[in-house]
């Protein structure tokens, strides 16, 4: 995909994708509809500036064929990435900028993973446009850095040169010298063999270079060729900035007639896209050129109109431009407070951005605005500032504007005004500081003076070609050499003054900006005008409709109110009843309702002299059924009679004949519900009023059968609604056992059934929480604590040597064994004790509210529940086993009871367990806390140095080979 292409080049384009659609109607070829997508997403790239809109509506068909096109997954996501670029790069022209960031970054991901380079390439450039307007200009340097890499990867030199000339043009902004010195000489000076696109860019570049160092006659020469070739590009948002700033230079130049005659191109360009960020830029810029022209309060509202277009890229170039503009407006409008601060905030975002123009602009502003607030120090010393950086940048444009607030400051210096001496009134010789301070020109150190200052800008202008002097230097010049008495030249200048402002403000020019401020304002207008005439006529639509609304709702409310609000057929059927006979003369009332297959009309209710009719049906193709033609016609039908008929086929028997009869479609919309029917055996009864008030009874009724009936489908719905929930209660009953089971099974071991470790880790913190509490309670004075079952115990089992029952009858024997370990525990602990498999072959009880002094007794019966009895494991032997158990209990210090945490003492049991071990096996081991154990860090001291512990009587040590085993059921344990 090439990056830009020429208008010729995209007619070319557009030609091809006009001849295929033809081909194309009725064509299913994948092959073909490739060809077709190809095309479609090529031409949207290339009109994504040209015409953005229209470049979105390619991009929507193209996304719509890619399902029908012969494309393999790569060139699927190619395409359909590359359509997400050309979107990217829409909402960033339209000011959408954290949308399009987003979508930018979305797509360069996608190309970094199908490792397109190229489209990397492009992405990073996009992304580099994006950051230029958002004022972050690391991450667009570093975006531009990494669009030239992409490119030299994939060998496209364009793409890769392009990159450099953009990185060289912004280059320029933060350091003229630097810039030059890197990338002077990397394009050029043969040009003639460049893409147009990229001669766009190293001509800007060359422009920039030459206008930084206020040569805005040699800018020109390469800013106008640039902007026809971003304009032959395709590089609309170029050619906006680019006639803009074309504009500027001759504006610098002073000369403002042409100035305008740019910005008009500019602005009118930017308005035909819509595009916020280069419409505000333009007004911007056109106001700088009408501030310069004296017409401050349309400066001012172009101005606030930029500032509102550039919201969104506070940090931006753009925007820091607007803030110098306005803050010379508020300058010349004398507004020098205000200024000030413009011109601070100028100066942040110039550092901020790091562009040395801004701020040599911002300080010069911020010295003309303190030396009107009497702050004269200060002035002098950041206008000096700003002379020494455009000094040192080689700008002669900005050396005169510091150079001149400079004469200001000197000339505004108190003078010791002695009478009939005019060269008294010089200022008086500046300090020591200030001579130091003073700039030198050619070589020769001058007297700080107004003149010496206004003389050193007149001769920095005579170094810009094209320039012209305002008339406003001028006068200053003239009134300087006026107050030396030297009136020749002050004459002389005064001269030139008037011819300057003869050139610059020629009527030429006022009228043009005269004329660009009013299409301006029409332009204005007649958007606005436009939106308030749309208003203006939707308002009236809606109050016309409101009034015929509700004179009709007035006449009818009642009687419809009355229909409408029931539910239910019979209802309605009595209501329309009692309102005709109210109404109208009749002795016959009836409806009949089409019934469901369509074919008939059945009597839904029907009254003769007050007596109901017998059921009765008509079909809809009866030729002599007037409700049948009423139906098949939807129309409204008046039969009169003089007389009655000799023969009425139609006369229901035992009702009388009738001379008036009325029928009307109940219908809502094209939908017929059926017909209603009134009848009088007078003549002539229904005239224009009664048929108006029988068929707007006609309409209530149909509206009101039509409600009912959806009440009734409502109601079927509702029912079927609750016959669902309560099948869905039962699942959701079915599924909550299901969960449970679920649960069940993540708790239990499926080998012994026992409960798992997860267990005892969901229920130890409410066990532990409840024995705090009561020995909290406990804790109490005057309570004896001893013989209360108030403890947890942990015992800690583990078989002995059950590697070898596994080695000598094989794992299925083990898993016998451990299967009856089940019922073995469960003999000795209570039912509500917890038995866990901890792993492996060992098992933890956890013994609920027990006495410390039962925890031996409870350790002896499961030591010998294991070894007394043999194991079953399908073999003629039975096994005999023995175990070891250690134990430890919770709180492990009662008179601290929070000490130690339960899996301490879960820890300290495995510790007494592999004393037991270490013991010789078939035996248990306790570990107790005493009267003397010192609380702090008793838990690591004890799993460091039980033994020497022991010794000292901070913990018990209580063993089973020390307990004769006759005595162990009564063991007098405590302290
Ligand atoms: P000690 O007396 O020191 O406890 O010796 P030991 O052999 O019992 O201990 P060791 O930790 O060396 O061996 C435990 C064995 O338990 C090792 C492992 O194969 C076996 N084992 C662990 N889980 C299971 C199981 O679910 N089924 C079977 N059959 N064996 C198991
Ligand atoms: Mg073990
Ligand atoms: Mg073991």
């Amino acid at each position: 995909m090439k990056i830009f292409v020429t208008n010729a080049e995209l007619q070319l384009l557009e030609n091809d994708l006009r001849d295929a659609p033809d081909r194309l109607e009725s064509a299913t070829d994948p092959a073909q509809h490739r060809v077709r997508l190809m095309q479609l997403q090529e031409l949207a790239w290339h009109l994504r500036q040209r015409d953005t809109l229209r470049a979105l509506a390619l991009v929507a068909t193209a996304r719509e064929s890619i399902a029908a096109a012969a494309l393999s997954t790569r060139e699927r996501e190619l395409v359909s990435t590359r359509l997400q670029l050309i979107e990217g790069e829409a909402q960033w022209l339209f000011a959408q900028f954290v949308e399009a960031e987003d979508t930018l970054r979305t797509a360069l991901t996608r190309f970094e993973a199908i490792d397109d380079a190229i489209g990397c390439a492009d992405a990073h450039w996009a992304l580099a446009t994006l950051m230029v307007d958002l004022g972050r200009p690391e991450e667009r340097d570093a975006e531009l850095a990494r669009s030239g890499e992409q490119a030299r990867m994939a060998g496209d030199s364009l793409r890769a040169d392009l990159a450099d000339a953009a990185m060289a043009r912004w280059a320029v902004f933060a350091s003229l010298h630097q810039a030059r010195e890197r990338w002077g000489n990397r394009f050029g000076p043969d040009v003639s063999q460049l893409h147009p696109g990229l001669l766009t860019w190293v001509y800007d570049f060359w422009a920039l270079l030459a206008f930084q160092t206020g040569d805005f006659a040699k800018s020109l020469t390469y800013r106008l060729p640039s902007y026809d070739l971003a304009n032959d590009t395709g590089q609309l948002q170029r050619a906006i900035i680019g006639a803009c700033n074309i504009g500027g230079a001759f504006g610098n130049l002073n000369d403002h007639q042409t100035a305008l005659e740019w910005m008009e191109r500019g602005l009118s360009a930017a308005r035909s896209t819509g595009w916020p960020a280069c419409i505000g830029n333009s007004l911007m810029q056109t106001a700088e050129i009408l501030r310069h022209l004296g017409r401050f309060e349309n400066a001012q509202d172009m101005l606030e109109q930029a500032l509102e277009r550039l919201g969104g890229q506070l940090g931006s170039r753009t925007y820091a431009t607007t803030l110098q503009y306005l803050g010379d407006l508020q300058l010349d409008r004398h507004d020098n407070e205000v200024a000030l601060t413009t011109f601070i905030n100028l100066e942040q975002a110039a550092i901020s951005l790091n562009q040395v123009d801004m701020h040599m602009v911002a300080l010069r502003g911020r010295a003309a605005a303190l030396l009107r607030l009497g702050r004269r120090a200060e002035a002098q010393e950041v206008a000096e500032l700003s002379l020494a950086l455009a000094q040192r940048q080689g700008d002669a444009y900005n050396q005169i504007e510091a150079l001149r607030v400079l004469a200001q400051i000197y000339a505004e210096r108190p003078t010791q005004n002695i009478e009939g001496d005019s060269t008294a009134r010089r200022a008086p010789a500046p300090s020591a500081a200030q001579t130091r301070l003073a700039v030198p020109t050619n070589g020769k150190r001058r007297e700080p003076s107004a003149l010496s200052y206004l003389e050193q800008a007149l001769a920095a202008a005579a170094t810009i070609e094209g320039y012209t002097v305002s008339g406003a230097m001028l006068d200053q010049i003239a009134h300087e050499y006026a107050q030396i008495g030297d009136w020749q030249r002050a004459y002389g200048m005064a001269l030139q003054a008037i011819s300057s402002r003869e050139k610059t403000t020629s009527m030429e020019a006022v009228n043009r900006a005269i004329a660009m401020q009013i299409s301006h304002q029409t332009e204005r207008a007649r958007a606005e005008g436009e939106h308030h005439r749309e208003l203006a006529a939707s308002e009236a639509r809606r109050a016309q409709t409101l009034q015929q609304t509700s004179d009709t709702l007035e006449r009818l409310s009642v009687i419809g109110q009355e229909i409408t609000a029931h539910l239910d057929a019979e209802a309605i059927f009595h209501t329309l009843e009692r309102q005709v006979n109210g109404l109208l003369d009749a002795t016959h009332f009836s409806i009949f309702l089409v019934d469901q297959e369509g074919i008939g009309l059945d009597c839904a209710f029907g009254v003769e002299q007050g007596k109901a009719l017998p059921p009765l049906r008509v079909l809809l193709t009866s030729p002599t059924s007037q409700i049948a033609r009423c139906a098949r016609e939807r129309g409204e039908i008046l039969n009169e009679l003089d007389k009655p008929l000799a023969h009425n086929p139609n006369l229901i028997p035992g009702t009388l004949p009738s001379l008036s009869a009325l029928f009307a479609p109940l219908a809502i919309g094209d939908r017929l519900l059926g017909v209603m029917s009134i009848q009088s055996p007078l003549a002539r009864v229904y005239a224009e009023r009664e048929r108006l008030v029988f068929r707007t009874l006609c309409a209530y009724g149909a509206i009101g059968l039509d409600n009912a009936a959806t009440y009734r489908q409502l109601e079927a719905a509702l029912q079927t609604l609750r016959d669902t929930q309560l099948q869905l209660i039962d699942k959701n009953s079915l599924l909550e056992g299901a969960y449970r089971e679920l649960e069940h099974a993540s708790l239990t071991d499926p080998l012994t059934g026992l409960h798992n470790r997860r267990y005892l880790l969901q229920h130890a913190e409410n066990e532990v929480a409840l024995t705090l509490r009561r020995h909290r309670r406990l804790l109490k004075p005057g309570l004896n604590r001893s013989n209360t079952d108030t403890d947890l115990v942990f015992l800690m089992i583990d078989i002995d040597h059950f590697k070898a029952v596994n080695d000598q009858f094989g794992h299925a024997a083990g898993d016998l064994v451990l299967v009856q370990m089940r019922e073995r525990l469960q003999k000795v602990a209570r039912a509500t004790d917890y038995i866990i498999r901890w792993g492996g072959e060992e098992f933890l009880v956890v013994a609920r509210a027990t006495n410390r002094l039962d925890a031996a007794l409870l350790a002896e019966r499961l030591r010998l529940v294991v070894a007394q009895q043999p194991f079953d494991i399908g073999l003629p032997q039975p096994l005999s086993r023995t175990c070891s158990v250690g134990f430890a209990c919770f709180p492990f210090l009662p008179t601290h009871p929070s000490e130690l945490s339960w899996s301490q003492v879960v820890e300290l049991a495995d510790q007494a367990l592999y004393m037991a071990k270490r013991g010789g096996r078939d035996g248990w081991v306790g570990l107790y806390g005493t009267a003397a154990s010192n609380p702090e860090n008793l838990f690591q001291r004890i799993t460091q140095h039980a033994d020497l512990l022991a010794l000292e009587g901070e913990i018990q040590v209580v063993r089973s080979k020390d307990v004769p085993e006759a005595a162990s059921m009564a063991l007098p344990l405590r302290q």
